[in-house]
């Protein structure tokens, strides 16, 4: 029995499957937390942006002191750069998932099971992260979410 432990959870994966592909996907399960991690700080900073520059255009307005407005503005600008910053994390982040799902599949298809004759490991392992992760193995494109 091969066990991956994410989580809490311990999971039995088919029996032959080899390490190095569990290990793969592993890998692959991390990097799809870090994308959802970077997508959530990214939508933080679109909230904030709306927030900081509504605030610094209706402000005067509202016959505020332009100051505030001001410093909405400067909020605004400081919070648009950390939104840069946190773009360029989600896309760095999604080419590696790409990659990653790419080496998986590739592996998955020559057969990554030590059993060497035509058994149901990689079919079942399909069936088993879909269910467990909705992650699909089946075709080229990733899954979005
Ligand atoms: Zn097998």
């Amino acid at each position: 029995m091969l066990w991956l432990t994410t989580g809490q959870a311990t999971l039995a994966w088919p029996s032959g499957l080899s390490p190095s592909t569990l290990r793969l996907f592993e890998e692959y399960l991390k990097r799809s937390e870090e994308l959802r991690a970077a997508r959530r700080r990214e939508g933080i900073c679109i909230f904030l942006l709306v927030l900081t520059g509504a605030a610094a255009f209706t402000l005067p307005w509202l016959g505020a002191n332009p100051v505030f407005s001001l410093l909405c503005a400067a909020g605004a600008f400081l919070v648009f750069r950390c939104y840069l910053k946190a773009s360029r994390r989600v896309n760095h982040v999604f080419i590696n998932l790409n990659v990653l799902h790419h080496h998986l599949l590739g592996k998955l298809e020559v057969g990554s099971c030590r059993h060497g004759e035509s058994c149901d490991c990689v079919n079942e392992f399909r069936r088993l992260v879909w269910q467990r992760y909705h992650i699909s193995l089946y075709e080229e494109s990733l899954t979005p979410g």
